[in-house]
């Protein structure tokens, strides 16, 4: 999954130009938008590992943080949604080194 030392961001898979961060970040955002290759046009769609690994992700230390950590800490229940929500978005900024597209011919 890792190319360490490469390029750790996809490609198109077509014309091989690098994916920007933001894009990749802002389809995660917007549930997996298509990613559309700003070289060639040729549209990418996540795969279904790279969905499973975002929501495995996210859901797991929300769920650990909101369920355990946050009880024993004696917080709030705002507090504890605030800071799910917060957890939420820094791990988010990581995904795109997780995620996998695959140009899709129609
Ligand atoms: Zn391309």
């Amino acid at each position: 999954m890792f190319d360490i030392g490469g390029n750790v961001l996809q490609k198109c898979n077509v014309c091989k130009n690098q994916f920007q961060w933001k894009e990749l970040l802002f389809s995660i955002w917007a549930s997996y938008k298509p990613i559309e290759c700003n070289q060639c046009g040729k549209r990418h769609a996540i795969n279904f590992v790279s969905k499973f690994i975002v929501s495995f992700l996210i859901i797991v230390p929300a769920v650990v943080f909101g369920l355990m950590i946050a009880p024993a800490q004696g917080l709030s229940k705002p507090v504890t949604f605030g800071l799910i929500v917060l957890m939420a978005f820094v791990i988010s900024l990581f995904l795109p080194l997780f995620v996998k597209y695959e140009y899709k011919q129609r």
